[in-house]
């Protein structure tokens, strides 16, 4: 076993119990600087915290200079020694190194990150070792203790969370945008027409498909087991490069039976609002750093975001704002058309400014599973969204009524047949349910000013790009 060693976390955090003892750090090397006064000062970070902890190395002594040598940017150590109050000003505490062991070098020439800001594009490029930087690191500390908290908001209500499959043979919107699994011979690729099925002879017998969505089986689940949620990846192939799409993504998708609209949409602003709260409280270095780098702004907003209530307007009301806003946006505004991320950001930056929900969508524009709406024209659907961003949130209740279901899915050209199952959920004991998704990048965006989601995500898959 290795050395017991401290987080350097850990040591800013309880600098008044480690202050005068030896602790042993580990870490990479940020920076090194050596003084004419015979010191040598080497910055270590080792991803616990944004802060680097200062090491002193005294070059006086041989059995340390003998090993500090070849030290430089993004080498690896292990360094012993005390830990003491810092005269310098940036930091409070320091360690003196009284031992210091190297694990790997890096060699200056070659190393990629210098010690200046890099653009975050070239970074993307360097995705083995972007996460040394303090953005990626900082992004992936929030990523995490949001993702936690996640799991903590539902759990404490009781929800039930459900493993829903990455592999699916029901598309949940549309075959346009999902990514095909198969183990046919790309040499000898199906022929459309061959068969009364191409897909027969495939792994599962049929077509299938990477998920685009949990919510259709987290259904059949909320149906038995109340309320439930899903977090996992979701894969689209939307063919668009824009800076809030993903071709993999990370959604949580709670399914609440015994919930309509109204609810759902509680349910999302609670959760919207709790994880700000985490943000706020238990990010505080990592948030100062956002808004010291990326967006001086970034606080207050969220601050603001936990105080006010969500604004709710229709989608209808929300088209006549559009129409009346004398904007020349790039996409036309007409009842029946989809809110373009331009609207959407108009009516929550400049109408709002603050979180606005969108309920009520056209019947046209939103996929067969939506409850239909007394009007018979709109369905029981809201987006959430917020500044900076647009949608974070987008949700529904469910239509839990046999005849309206498989009206829409007639409309909307779905056979009953291939979804025999989802029907079948409204013959057996059928409920009023309701459910959303929440993309957890798109939420990290709002919560780092991050301007693009491919910084928000430890891999990021977009049209072209599937390196690291
Ligand atoms: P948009 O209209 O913004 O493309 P959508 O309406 O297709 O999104 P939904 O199907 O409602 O999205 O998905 C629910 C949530 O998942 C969205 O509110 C958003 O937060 C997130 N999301 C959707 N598509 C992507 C994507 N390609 N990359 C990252 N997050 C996404
Ligand atoms: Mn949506």
């Amino acid at each position: 076993m290795m050395e017991k060693s401290s987080r350097i976390a850990e040591l800013f955090e309880r600098e008044d119990q480690f202050l005068g003892k030896t602790v042993t750090v580990q870490g990479w090397v940020r920076t090194r600087r050596d003084s004419k006064a015979e010191i040598s000062f080497v910055e270590i970070n080792d991803g616990s915290c944004l802060r680097n902890l200062q090491v002193i190395v005294e070059l006086s002594r041989p059995e340390l200079t003998r090993h500090l040598d070849p030290v430089t940017n993004g080498c690896s150590l292990c360094v012993k020694g005390v830990l003491q109050t810092s005269p310098g000003k940036g930091q409070n505490i320091e360690l003196h190194a009284d031992q210091l062991k190297i694990y790997g070098l890096s060699d200056p020439a070659l190393y990629p990150l210098q010690k200046k800001r890099h653009s975050f594009e070239f970074l993307r490029k360097i995705g083995h070792l972007r996460p040394r930087t303090n953005t990626i690191g900082a992004v992936t500390r929030v990523r995490s203790r949001l993702s936690y908290a996640v799991h903590q908001f539902f759990q404490e209500r009781g929800f039930c969370y459900i493993h829903t499959p990455i592999i699916t043979a029901s598309d949940c919107e549309g075959a346009g945008e999902t990514f095909r699994v198969t183990t046919l011979d790309p040499g000898h690729p199906v022929v459309e027409g061959q068969a009364d099925d191409p897909f027969r002879d495939d792994f599962f017998g049929k077509a299938a498909y990477l998920t685009v969505s949990g919510q259709l089986q987290a259904e059949i689940y909320a149906l038995a087991l109340g309320r439930v949620y899903t977090f996992g990846p979701t894969f689209r192939a939307e063919n668009s490069n824009t800076s809030r799409h993903l071709a993999e993504f990370w959604m949580v998708e709670p399914e609440m039976a015994f919930s309509d609209l109204e609810d759902d949409l509680a349910m999302a602003e609670c959760l919207v609002k709790r994880l700000i709260e985490v943000v706020l409280s238990q990010c505080r270095e990592d948030l100062a750093f956002f808004v010291r780098f990326i967006d001086p702004d970034l606080e207050k907003r969220l601050e603001r975001v936990v105080e006010t209530a969500f604004e709710i307007i229709t989608y209808t009301e929300a088209v006549r704002l559009l129409k009346h806003s004398g904007e020349d946006f790039a996409y036309p505004v007409e009842w029946g058309n989809d809110l373009q991320a331009e609207h959407e950001r108009y009516l929550t930056e400049k109408v709002f400014r603050k979180p606005a929900a969108v309920i009520d969508f056209p019947r046209s524009l939103k996929p067969f599973y939506m409850r239909v709406n007394d009007d018979g024209d709109t369905v029981a659907a809201m987006d959430i969204l917020v500044p900076g961003i647009g949608e974070i949130v987008g949700g529904s209740q469910r239509e839990e009524r046999l005849d309206l279901l498989l009206e829409q899915m007639r409309l909307k050209g779905i056979s009953p047949d291939d979804y025999s199952w989802y029907v079948e959920l409204r013959q057996f004991g059928s409920v009023p349910h309701a459910g959303f998704g929440l993309g957890l990048e798109r939420f990290l965006q709002f919560v780092t000013g991050l301007p693009n989601i491919r910084e928000v995500i430890p891999f990021p898959r977009s049209p072209g790009h599937a390196q690291f």
